[in-house]
């Protein structure tokens, strides 16, 4: 199972402090086959790379620009320099970038190029709650898919992040079965082996006993939960026990 850990824009270098109880946690049994990836803002990801130096703690960065090559980009990150930090992962497609304008096909390039840098890719789908209470799920999930993976072969290195608008920071989650549905949805629009998928939304250390129920997935993707080491490390935990 993988937990990923999005710090969005959250830390500042005394955060590094409170990872001590995380790599700990991570050299210990009580991990069991868990894989930590945290992807904390940008600024953090080389003194997270120094901190997790001895443990299996995997890091990502939680966006970049989508140009394969170095440019006259003022302000951006392109796949390459994250890939050069140190960090393996990037988040792409987060629901709160596509709200500030993102489309499918700059996802999609996006994607294409962070594949290229050899970082693995958590792309991020999900419908708002208009589209979900207009029963658009199925047709917004397919369209992002289809779009945003066009021409994209699917190995190991694409992850899929399941986040419904409406769950992302308010607390509520789908009921199990809808869930369950719709992962079940997701897996089978892929011909061959489809990726890994995460639900995101809201997991904290009390709906993860509901959550870990859901054996399809292959681990979640969490934002306000894992800015607490402690919480962070309690949802781990349950999802084992
Ligand atoms: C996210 O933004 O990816 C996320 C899952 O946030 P939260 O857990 O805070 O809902």
């Amino acid at each position: 199972m993988y937990f990923v850990a999005n710090w969005k824009m959250f830390g500042n270098y005394k955060s590094i402090n409170t990872l001590n109880k995380v790599i700990k946690f991570s050299k210990s049994k009580a991990i069991k086959k868990g894989r930590l990836i945290y992807c904390p803002p940008y600024t953090l990801i080389s003194s997270f790379f120094k901190k997790f130096e001895n443990c299996l703690i995997d890091l990502g960065a939680q966006n970049c620009h989508e140009s394969e090559d170095y440019g006259s980009h003022t302000g951006f990150i392109n796949s390459k320099m994250i890939k050069s930090t140190g960090a393996n992962y990037v988040i792409l497609g987060h629901s709160e970038n596509r709200k500030k304008g993102e489309s499918d096909q700059l996802i999609n390039t996006k994607i294409k190029n962070a594949i290229k840098a050899k970082l693995k890719v958590i792309f991020c789908i999900g419908e708002t709650l208009i589209e979900k209470k207009k029963k658009k799920t199925k047709a917004v999930l397919s369209k992002q898919i289809k779009l945003g993976l066009k021409k994209i072969k699917i190995s190991s290195n694409i992850f899929i992040a399941y986040e419904p608008v409406w769950s992302i920071g308010t607390g509520d989650i789908p009921k199990s079965i809808e869930l369950e549905k719709t992962v079940q949805f997701i897996k089978k629009k892929f011909k061959g082996k489809p990726p890994k998928i995460l639900y995101g939304g809201s997991v904290n250390t009390e709906n993860i006993k509901d959550l870990k129920k859901i054996t399809i997935l292959d681990g979640f993707l969490i934002g306000g939960a894992s800015q607490n080491s402690k919480k962070f490390i309690d949802i781990v935990k349950k999802t084992y026990n």
